[in-house]
């Protein structure tokens, strides 16, 4: 079968296996060599794909119910399989919310866990690592291992953030936030320069979620952008608005890219033209409530909207930087190389917590996320980029990467490879579990 993820880039022909129990997915890592899972398909590069096979475990039910959870102690006991949106369907009309939420509602749980995940609150509640106390995780000899972050610990923060080379992440228990209702309550601060949006987010960032969206279109207004950000309403304050802003059980997206369009459909007039109107759409609001959908999931809003990008896809760079002025220094480079990207999206990460998963993304400082169509020279100028991040001590999301050179991401990671290799070591010392990305950056065996 036919595979990418999200930026259908790369893509590959391989097996695929679908719908097995846990005896006959135990099994199957007993026999062979050379696999990895796979989730909803959301990261956007080559961390789930394998020219051997692929594990699909994206309708994997292990059990009849799938995920329970517990109001007691707020602990939710799911089967990784699951998507975010089941668990946000269950649980979020009674007011009880993921303690993560990333910028789509499509991950898959185990997805989210191997990728250990921020969202619009990292600066208050870190990555999803954080908020999960147990896993069941089969390994490489096709047993059974219960990780948690005392037990078995080395294989706990391999896993969170270790793009599934570990093993399977059969079922997860997490601790899920409460809230008092189901509307936010959204500040949207315009910014008309770079300086101004990276202040303005710095200041925002005491809120329980900002993020904000940037200009990088090349242009003179390159730079200036739309900081959000926001917390959920209380009861009072939606009693007061009355019924327009009543509990909205959550939807699904109607609106559908239905084929892959032209590549030429982002070109620098496109991009500018786009950027323009969202800048002034949202220069007409202010602080407003607004749904769950609106506020963490906008581009779920059209469903398969990675086919705007055309059939070779595209690459989104993720990166996080401690320094401001090497944010700055980045997005000049952008402008300065035509580099126009058609989507920025500006956080500003807190501190991470004492424990983290080996390999996880965030650290304090500047994040930046771009979107760039596939083109001659792309990889070029992001290998110049990559060499800029890991200079400055920053790194580079794996979970939105296809082509970042192994030697780069030794720089970047550092200590933490070694300590992660030591891990993959031990639990799958012949490599079995392995992905072009792993291949690629020569994660598989010390
Ligand atoms: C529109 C969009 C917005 C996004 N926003 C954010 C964001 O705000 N913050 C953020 O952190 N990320 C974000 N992401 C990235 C996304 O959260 C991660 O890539 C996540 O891993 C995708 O989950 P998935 O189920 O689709 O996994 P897949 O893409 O299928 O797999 C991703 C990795 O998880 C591993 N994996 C999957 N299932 C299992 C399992 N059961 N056991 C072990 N390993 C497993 C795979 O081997 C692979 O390495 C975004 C992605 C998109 C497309």
């Amino acid at each position: 079968m036919h595979f990418a993820n999200w930026g259908n880039f790369p893509t590959v022909d391989t097996l695929s296996y679908n719908q097995l129990s846990i005896a006959e997915l135990a099994s199957f890592i007993r026999d062979n060599h050379g696999f990895i899972a796979r989730g909803n398909g959301r990261s956007y590069g080559d961390a789930s794909l394998n020219r051997n096979s692929i594990l699909n475990l994206s309708k994997a039910r292990f059990n009849e119910k799938g995920m329970v959870y517990n109001a007691a102690d707020s602990e939710l006991i799911v089967n990784s399989g699951c998507a975010l949106t089941e668990v946000l369907n269950n649980y979020f009309p009674e007011h009880v919310i993921f303690p993560v939420i990333p910028g789509t509602k499509k991950v898959s749980i185990g997805g989210a866990i191997a990728a250990d995940i921020h969202g619009k609150d990292h600066h208050i509640n870190g990555t999803l690592s954080k908020h999960v106390s147990c896993l069941d995780i089969l390994t490489a000899s096709g047993e059974m291992i219960t990780a948690t972050p005392d037990k078995n610990s080395d294989l706990f923060w391999s896993t969170c953030g270790g793009q599934g080379l570990t093993g399977i992440i059969v079922s997860a228990t997490i601790k899920m936030l409460k809230t008092e209702s189901s509307v936010l309550r959204q500040r949207v601060t315009v910014c008309e320069s770079l300086d101004k949006l990276i202040n303005e987010s710095c200041q925002q960032n005491n809120s329980q979620y900002c993020a904000s969206w940037v200009d990088l279109s090349g242009t003179k207004s390159h730079g200036r952008g739309v900081v959000f950000s926001g917390r959920f309403a209380s009861a009072a304050e939606v009693m007061e608005q009355g019924n327009q802003f009543l509990e909205k059980k959550y939807t699904n997206s109607r609106l559908s890219i239905p084929c892959y369009c032209t590549s030429k459909l982002f070109n620098q007039p496109t991009v500018k033209a786009f950027n323009s109107l969202y800048y002034y759409l949202n220069k007409r609001k202010n602080n407003t409530f607004t749904s769950i959908n609106g506020f963490f999931f906008p581009l779920d809003a059209v469903n398969n909207w990675n086919r705007l990008y055309g059939r070779k896809g595209f690459v989104q760079y993720q990166f996080v930087v401690p320094q401001k002025e090497v944010l700055q220094k980045i997005v000049n480079v952008i402008k300065k190389e035509r580099l126009y990207s058609t989507l920025g999206v500006l956080k500003i990460f807190g501190k991470q917590p004492k424990h983290y998963g080996n390999l996880s993304f965030p650290m304090e400082g500047y994040s930046l996320a771009m979107d760039f169509k596939l083109n001659h020279g792309l990889f070029k100028t992001l290998d110049y980029l990559d060499e800029i991040v890991s200079d400055a001590g920053g790194h580079v999301y794996l979970a939105k990467d296809s082509r970042m050179k192994a030697s780069t991401f030794r720089r970047m990671y550092g200590k933490a490879v070694d300590e992660f290799l030591e891990v993959k070591a031990k639990y799958d010392p012949n490599g079995k579990f392995s992905s072009m990305l792993s291949k690629r950056l020569k994660l598989n065996v010390i």
